[in-house]
C-alpha cells in the first residue's frame, strides 16, 4: 500500500494567541484547513493528533533554564490572571503567551518529533506539522519573534540521538532567516541547514559562518525565479553531498508577494517547485522521508494555497 502524507496538528495551537491583531494567530491555522476542506485535499491526508514533547525530547535543543522560565512564566500569568492582572505576557515587543500558550509550546514540538517517529517507522511516506507556535527564531536560550521552542530544532536533534541516525538536513524557505536554528546547530556537522531570506531584515543578528550552514541572503523585491536559480546552484549541489537520511523543512510562506510581513516576490508555484526539489533530494537520499512544520505566513488566503501547493507535492496528489 503506497504510504500517505501525515498532516499532524492539535487543538492547542489554536488556544495560543498572544493578543488582538498579532499576525501570528490562530486564524492561520483554520485558514490552511480551510483550505484543504474546500480543495478536497484532506482526504488525500492521514490526520493525527499530536502528543505533547517531554521536556528531556525539548532539551536536546534548549538549556533547561530557558524550558525553566518559560514554564514559570506561564504559572506566574495564572496567578496574575487571578489576582486581576492582564491575559498576557509579554517576552519580547513581539511575542507574547497566554494561559494556553505552554500547552501550544509542547504539542508544536510533539508534533515534530511524532511525524519523525512515524515517517521514520515507514507508516508515512513524509507529513507537515500545522503548528504554532513556530519555532525557528527560538535560539537555545531565548524566544523572540513569536517562537519560544524551536520545533525543527528539537526533531532533529531527536533524528540524530533517539533514532541514531547520522546525518539529516534543515531547509529553512521562511522568508526570515531561522537565527534560532543556527544558534542551535551552527557546528554541529550532523546537521546541515540550508536557507534562504530577505537581507537586511528581521533578526539584526550576526549569521554564523560555520560549514555546516548554506545560508543565502536576498535583497528586498527578490522573485521566485531568481531564488530557484540560486537554490539549484547554492542549496542541491550540498545537499547532494550530505546525503541526508531525513529532511526537516522550516516551512514559512512569508516569502509569497501577498505577503507584507515581507518584501519577497515568491508565488504558489514556487512553493511548489522548492517541495518538488526538496522531495527529488529525499528520494535520492532519504527515502523520500521529510518532515515538514510550518513557520511563517500572515496573509491567510496566500497562506493557506501556498501551503496546498506544498502538500499536493508532498501526497503527489
Ligand atoms: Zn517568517
Amino acid at each position: 500500500m503506497r504510504q500517505a502524507t501525515g498532516y499532524f496538528t492539535h487543538k492547542d495551537c489554536w488556544r495560543h494567541e498572544m493578543g488582538a491583531g498579532h499576525p501570528e494567530c490562530p486564524e492561520r491555522l483554520s485558514a490552511i484547513e480551510d483550505r484543504l476542506l474546500i480543495s478536497g485535499l484532506d482526504v488525500a491526508l492521514e490526520r493525527r493528533e499530536a502528543t505533547p514533547a517531554s521536556l528531556a525530547d525539548l532539551e536536546l535543543a534548549h538549556d533547561r533554564m530557558h524550558l525553566a522560565a518559560l514554564r514559570g512564566l506561564s504559572d506566574n500569568l495564572r496567578d496574575e490572571i487571578a489576582a486581576g492582572g492582564p491575559s498576557h505576557a509579554q517576552v519580547d515587543p513581539d511575542t507574547a503567551i497566554n494561559t494556553h500558550s505552554w500547552d501550544a509550546i509542547l504539542v508544536a514540538a510533539g508534533a515534530a518529533i511524532d511525524a519523525t517517529d512515524a515517517v521514520l517507522a515507514g507508516e508515512l511516506a513524509n507529513a507537515f506539522c500545522a503548528v504554532r507556535p513556530p519555532g525557528h527564531h527560538a535560539t537555545r536560550q531565548q524566544a523572540m519573534g513569536f517562537c519560544f521552542v524551536n520545533n525543527v530544532a528539537v526533531a532533529a536533534r531527536y533524528a540524530l540521538e533517539r533514532h541514531g541516525l547520522k546525518r539529516v538536513a534543515i531547509i529553512d524557505f521562511d522568508v526570515h532567516h531561522g537565527n534560532g536554528t543556527e544558534d542551535i546547530v551552527a557546528g554541529d556537522d550532523r546537521i546541515l541547514m540550508c536557507s534562504f531570506y530577505q537581507h537586511p531584515f528581521y533578526p539584526p543578528c550576526e549569521h554564523s559562518t560555520a560549514a555546516n550552514l548554506v545560508n543565502i541572503p536576498v535583497p528586498a523585491y527578490t522573485k521566485g525565479m531568481d531564488i530557484r536559480e540560486l537554490i539549484d546552484v547554492m542549496w542541491l549541489p550540498r545537499l547532494d553531498a550530505h546525503k541526508p537520511e531525513l529532511i526537516f523543512i522550516s516551512a514559512g510562506f512569508d516569502a509569497h508577494r501577498e505577503d507584507d510581513m515581507a518584501q519577497l516576490g515568491l508565488v504558489e508555484q514556487d512553493y511548489a517547485w522548492m517541495t518538488s526539489r526538496i522531495k527529488e533530494v529525499a528520494q535520492r537520499h532519504a527515502q523520500g522521508r521529510i518532515v515538514s512544520c510550518l513557520e511563517g505566513g500572515y496573509a491567510l488566503s496566500a497562506l493557506a494555497r501556498s501551503v496546498e501547493a506544498h502538500l499536493r507535492v508532498l501526497a503527489d496528489v
